[in-house]
């Protein structure tokens, strides 16, 4: 299991910086998660303003 981030992110970058394992990096378009190096803690989902992290 892993999150990802849908369109709804505003490029806040709120969620990489909580990340304890950095999985989260600023993509094309808007911030990404690295679903190989996610542990599912949701903490990316507990910070984001509009959240755009959801379980996948
Ligand atoms: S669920 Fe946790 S480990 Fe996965 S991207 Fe979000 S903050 Fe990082
Ligand atoms: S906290 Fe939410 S809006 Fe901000 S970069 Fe992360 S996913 Fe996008």
């Amino acid at each position: 299991m892993a999150f990802l981030i849908e369109d709804s992110c505003v490029n806040c970058g709120a969620c990489a910086a909580e990340c304890p394992v950095n999985a989260i990096s600023q993509g094309d378009t808007q911030f990404v998660i690295d679903a190989d190096t996610c542990i599912d803690c949701g903490s990316c989902a507990n910070v984001c303003p509009v959240g755009a992290p959801v379980q996948a």
